[in-house]
């Protein structure tokens, strides 16, 4: 297939380009840099340097690249900055969705797989989390990655678009190759590693009083490699279903200071963590049952636990201690 991939220079999105490239897929990306690295896409891949607000572009890259699939990763991705812009959020998620999603029905693309969020599920009734569970979203960014999902479903029924949106726990984990360097990070593993490479003296615990076994916020900790795999897999499944929900995780929750106490482990360092007030927008409880996934598509995530999670990514960052600037 030829599969235009929107964040493809990304944490995630690097990762999904040379998923697709392995497979065979002709792969085009289009990245702002606005968070990305030109490093991090694969040289197989044709790259435009495009913001996605820019609609006469992006159009301009459907006609050139002619996709027939979409993986649209590119978006504002972080809760807490989220309940500080939520205009930014809501308004530039949806809006260069919308531009994305509208050149796409007028330039003949079949496919769409949307970068969804866990965040949707701010007061689940059961935990693990299931893809029918009722939807409310924790933040601004939560929020706005349902407005695209609802977007979608209009141009499903109104242009006949086949979509997927994968609703992610917590990405983690690197592969070999691409890692995870935001700036700033935000992401609880890459700054508990910094603190071990000694770029940073501590970790800040958000949050001591929650509603969990240690008091401290619990995640589901799934590998980006694994992420990557499901989004392949999803753009298969694709020519023949029409529209697809999954929730992607381990189904195993870790705590914050379980986290913490692992990356000690992995990296032997001591990694001193103190207690903080709780960041706005978190849910205490997040954990996946990934079961319509595993059982339509046969996805297995191959980092089923979070040691060798933290440790893919503790080699990584070892070996690249600036990240792509290394
Ligand atoms: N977290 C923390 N200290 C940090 C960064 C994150 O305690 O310096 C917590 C955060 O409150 C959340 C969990 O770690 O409960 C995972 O946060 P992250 O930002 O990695 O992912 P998110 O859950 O927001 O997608």
């Amino acid at each position: 297939m030829r599969v235009l991939v929107t964040g493809g220079a990304g944490y995630i999105g690097s990762v999904a380009v040379d998923s697709l490239i392995a497979g065979g897929h002709d792969v085009a990306v289009i990245d702002s840099l606005y968070m990305g690295h030109r490093e991090a896409v694969n040289d197989a891949a044709a790259f435009y340097h495009v913001e996605l607000s820019d609609k006469e572009a992006v159009a301009g890259v459907m006609k050139e690249f002619r996709p027939d699939s979409i993986m649209h990763f590119a978006s504002h991705t972080m809760v807490g900055e989220s309940m500080e812009k939520p205009f930014m959020y809501l308004g530039e998620n949806l809006g260069n969705a919308i531009n994305l999603v509208e050149a796409a029905t007028d330039n003949g693309v079949e496919r769409f797989i949307l970068s969804s969020t866990a965040n949707l599920f701010d007061e689940p009734e059961r935990i693990p989390i299931s893809a029918e569970e009722k939807i409310v979203p924790g933040s601004p960014y939560g929020e706005s990655k349902y407005m695209v999902e609802r977007l979608l479903h209009w141009t499903h029924v109104t242009k006949g678009l086949r979509f997927a949106a994968l609703r992610y726990f917590n990405a983690a984990g690197c592969s070999p190759i691409r890692g995870e360097d935001h700036t700033p990070e935000t992401h609880l593993i890459p700054l508990v590693l910094q603190v071990a490479l000694g770029q940073r003296e501590k970790i800040m615990i958000f949050g001591g009083d929650y509603d969990t076994p240690d008091g401290s916020c619990v995640r589901d900790y799934i590998h980006v490699e694994d992420l990557a795999q499901a989004h392949v897999l999803a753009l298969e499944a694709l020519q023949e279903r029409e529209v697809l929900f999954y929730n992607l995780g381990n189904g195993s929750g870790f705590s914050v200071k379980e986290v913490i106490e692992t990356a000690r482990e992995v990296t032997g360092h001591a990694i001193p963590a103190e207690l903080a007030d709780r960041r706005p927008g978190d849910p205490a409880t997040l954990i996946a049952d990934s079961t319509k996934i595993r059982e339509e598509l046969g996805w297995t995530p191959k980092y089923p636990d979070l040691r060798s999670i933290v440790q893919s990514a503790w080699d990584w960052h070892n070996a690249h201690p600036e990240g792509y600037r290394s």
